[in-house]
């Protein structure tokens, strides 16, 4: 199948990356059509192989919440009536964090669906605009080069359950949204651009996760986070979902791999720092076996530094920069990154969106970087994880993050501040005020 490249977008993966970046796009081009490997879910939401990542916590921070209504607005109300929960944090939440519990203080609000829900509310939204086209069962093979070369004019379609009959799409512009398994370094090689180089720090964590109906009793909580630490580096989350579940994660980190099996995943959350979590499940009643997930590394390929770049291409989501997801930023990258696109292309032509994907690209580039930041200070604490050892400037960030988080507890001044930055709402760098530092000396960490 070819199509006229003229005014046409291709996006490659219709997760949440794929699914905004589609949405700004279509306000510049006359069709966009968003390319997925799985059969799209219609009607109600359910799971699918592409996302295996689904089946755990998946939160929202506040700025991703209001990234996505400025995208999508009335998009978070929709969300709510089908029964996402705002979660007021730390206040509607039993956290005990590496120090000690959060109490009194007030911090922020994540916002809590299967991801299954906020998939099929995007691609609701979506389905309403006559210029995007989902097409699942379509696997991208690479891309495909102009002529001339130095720009990329489309991509290689193998449709799925067809004897992966091939195809192509032309397109004036591709957006890679293909998640932590995208092949685009090998379809930049193909087309002769270099590997780009990529950062990497892996903490060897790992999630295991179900499902939950919680009893009826009345608690003082809404959800439950209880953090590991160096010492007990073992953790667990609780957090409401649609359908008035609950999805319980555990995690672990090196040899503390959290189980699958019924009675050792039990034993696992009796066995966290604190015993609250193990307590709250006990009169809750199973809704399904637990699953685990590994690929956890945060792995962040500079597309950006290279020299050359093809014209037409743009990289975005988990296929650009992906985190260790215990801190929750994917998501709400992915809609920074969708508002930089709109901001950036809000009065070009299709055209000129193409010709400026180098500087689309180095903008997006720009937008994991406190996300980043965060994962990977606070993961390369851990002898066990792989990465760049911590010099002694990060050694020191550390310890004063030890002693902001330990202050951030009980102080409301810190607290507004830490959960400032943990939401993406304030960069990192703003919890250096000499009022925040002398607040977290009184604090031993
Ligand atoms: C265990 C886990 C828990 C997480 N928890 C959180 C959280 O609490 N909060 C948060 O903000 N983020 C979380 N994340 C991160 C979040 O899932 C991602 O950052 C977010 O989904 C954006 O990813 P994406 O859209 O780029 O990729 P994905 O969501 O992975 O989607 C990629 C899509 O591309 C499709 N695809 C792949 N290759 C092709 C191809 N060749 N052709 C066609 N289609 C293709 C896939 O089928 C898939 O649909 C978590 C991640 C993991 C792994």
């Amino acid at each position: 199948m070819t199509t006229d490249a003229a005014g046409h977008a291709v996006v490659v993966g219709a997760g949440v990356s794929g699914l905004l970046a589609a949405e700004v796009l279509a306000r510049r081009f006359e069709r966009v059509t968003v390319v997925e490997r799985d059969a799209l879910p219609e009607g109600e939401p359910r799971f699918r192989a592409g996302v295996p990542q689904s089946r755990h916590v998946h939160i929202l921070w506040s700025r991703g919440v209001a990234a996505l209504e400025s995208l999508l607005p009335g998009v978070v109300a929709a969300l709510e009536a089908a029964g996402a929960v705002v979660v007021h944090t730390p206040e509607q939440m039993r956290w005990l964090s590496p120090a000690d519990w959060f109490a009194g203080v007030t911090g922020t609000h994540f916002l809590s669906a299967s991801r299954e829900l906020l998939e099929a509310t995007l691609r609701r939204r979506l389905a309403a605009r006559s210029a995007i086209t989902l097409m699942d069962r379509h696997e991208v093979a690479g891309l495909v080069p102009t002529s001339g070369g130095g720009a990329v004019g489309g991509v290689r379609l193998r449709e799925r359950g067809k004897d992966g009959r091939e195809s192509a799409l032309d397109a004036e512009l591709v957006v890679v949204a293909a998640g932590r398994s995208a092949r685009i370094t090998d379809w930049l090689a193909a087309l002769d651009y270099p590997a780009p180089v990529t950062d990497r720090f892996d903490a060897h964590l790992g999630y295991s996760s179900r499902y939950f109906r919680p009893s009826a009793v009345r608690r003082d909580w809404t959800a439950m986070y209880v953090q590991g630490n160096p010492d007990v580096p073992r953790g667990g989350v609780i957090v409401p979902i649609d359908g008035g579940r609950w999805v319980v994660t555990l995690i672990g980190q090196g040899e503390h791999q959290p189980p699958i099996e019924e009675k050792e995943w039990l034993a696992f959350a009796a066995s966290l720092r604190s015993g609250e979590l193990a307590e709250a499940l006990a009169d809750a009643e199973p809704l399904s076996d637990a699953v685990a997930y590994r690929a956890t590394a945060n792995e962040w390929a500079h597309f950006e530094r290279l020299r050359r770049w093809p014209r037409g291409l743009l990289v975005v989501g988990d296929a650009l920069c992906r985190f260790n997801p215990v801190y929750g930023h994917g998501m709400t990258v992915a809609a920074l990154q969708a508002q930089v696109i709109a901001e950036r292309t809000a009065a070009s032509e299709p055209a000129a969106v193409a010709a400026q994907a180098r500087q689309l690209q180095k903008a997006v580039a720009k937008c994991p970087r406190a996300a980043w930041a965060i994962a990977t200070g606070e993961d390369s604490r851990y002898p066990s994880t792989d990465g760049p050892a911590p010099g002694r400037l990060v050694r020191m960030q550390q310890d004063y993050m030890a002693r902001v988080l330990a202050a951030a507890n009980t102080d409301p001044v810190v607290a507004e501040g830490f959960f400032a930055v943990l939401s993406l709402n304030r960069r990192p760098e703003t919890l250096l005020t000499p009022q925040i530092a002398a607040r977290a000396r009184r604090r031993r960490a």
